[in-house]
């Protein structure tokens, strides 16, 4: 198999994470025979500096060529005050692109239990899918202004039936290949979007009917989040609720640092990327934990190119180093060694089989 790669590694910690990604890529393409090819590509504050835009031309051109895309981080203080926002170019690729399937696994590692600001006994055995809807809804929908001289204010929440159908139909297949269970999440109780929702979710059902689905109201799911995280395996919702659902869920492993995520559209092109931001404030001390960047390679693997077993070789191998008592600094974690962002990388990279 030969696939190529656009690496955009952005800015902060991007080019040090994206470095660790690249030598994973090369490791795995050693062992498992597969031709992994990778260039690198501007985008972000980088790209800003560099060709006066967040995403170029010659950004978008070469994803296009690409069979998949890697991201770091985007953003720094460096841009607070520029016009041009280095998010707009996460926000553009993602648009370009279509990619209107946020996949957020939240798994909590054994070896990181102590780390999670809950309880141990609620965290353990946490392991949850979110899908979020990630093109359509409130964020994108007009009119979105001020009004009566800004007296008033207007949001709009808009979705097609296609819309919701794709997601519904994503998460489905999500859930059939995990444990046939789904949680489809909105506000029926208030939202006509949201009952239009519920109704398609039971429509979709009908073509799946080896999965368990049960609808819960967004204020319950993000308290059974916190109380009870392994009562749910695949959660479905749309983009506002996703966003904020997404985040509370990342808390319970303990650092954002460990946490992938893909965005995905109809023909399964993805673009992968760990959930955290650019952290300026560790940016080029070769502190940043590669573990969500890494563990996006594997995500990479496994819904672009099919390729389960090796990416099942990097999550064995992150678990193993967890557990064998190795961290980065942003990972508290009593008597573990911790190391570097380099060093993190050659181990992981030493336990892959
Ligand atoms: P952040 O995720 O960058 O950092 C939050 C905290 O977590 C910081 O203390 C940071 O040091 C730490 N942290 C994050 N990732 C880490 C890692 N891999 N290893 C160790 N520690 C890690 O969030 P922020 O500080 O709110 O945002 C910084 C910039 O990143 C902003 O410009 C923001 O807009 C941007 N941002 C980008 C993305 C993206 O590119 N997808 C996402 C979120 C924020």
């Amino acid at each position: 198999m030969k696939k190529h790669i656009a690496l955009l590694p952005g800015d902060g910690i991007g080019p040090e994470i994206m470095a660790a990604a690249k030598k994973v890529i090369t490791a795995i393409s050693e062992r498992e025979q597969i031709q992994l090819t990778t260039s690198e590509h501007d985008i972000g504050g980088s790209a800003i500096d560099n060709h006066g835009a967040p995403l170029p031309e010659s950004t978008i051109n070469a994803c296009e060529q690409s069979d998949a895309i890697l991201l770091g981080a985007v953003g720094g203080p460096k841009w607070a005050d520029s016009t041009l926002r280095p998010e707009q170019g996460l926000l553009q690729i993602r648009k370009h692109f279509n990619l209107y399937a946020n996949l957020r696994p939240v798994a909590i590692f054994d070896a990181l239990l102590h780390a999670s600001p809950l309880k141990e006994s609620i965290v353990t055995n946490s392991d949850l899918m979110i899908v979020r809807e990630l093109t359509g809804g409130l964020y994108f929908g007009q009119p979105s202004e001020r009004r009566d001289g800004g007296n008033s204010v207007v949001d709009s929440l808009t979705y097609t039936r296609q819309e919701m159908v794709r997601i519904i139909d994503t998460a489905f297949k999500t859930a059939l290949a995990r444990s046939k269970k789904l949680t489809s999440v909105d506000k029926a109780n208030v939202l006509e979007s949201s009952r239009m929702w519920r109704e398609i979710v039971e429509e979709v059902s009908q073509n799946y009917p080896e999965v368990d689905v049960h609808h819960e109201l967004v204020d319950a799911a993000a308290m059974k989040l916190i109380t009870n995280p392994t009562s749910f395996d695949v959660i479905v919702t749309e983009n506002l609720f996703g966003d904020i659902l997404s985040d509370e869920a990342s808390v319970i492993t303990g650092s954002l640092g460990v946490l992938p995520s893909a965005s995905l559209n109809e023909n399964d092109f993805g673009l992968y990327e760990p959930i955290h931001g650019s952290a300026p404030d560790i940016a080029g001390t070769n502190k940043a934990n590669p573990i969500g960047m890494i563990l996006s390679v594997a995500m990479m693997l496994k819904y672009s190119f099919g390729l389960h077993e090796p990416a099942k070789n990097i999550e064995d191998a992150v678990d193993r180093v967890l557990n064998d008592g190795y961290v980065t600094t942003d990972l508290k974690i009593e008597d573990a060694t911790v190391l570097s962002t380099t060093e993190m990388t050659e181990k992981i990279i030493s336990y892959l089989k």
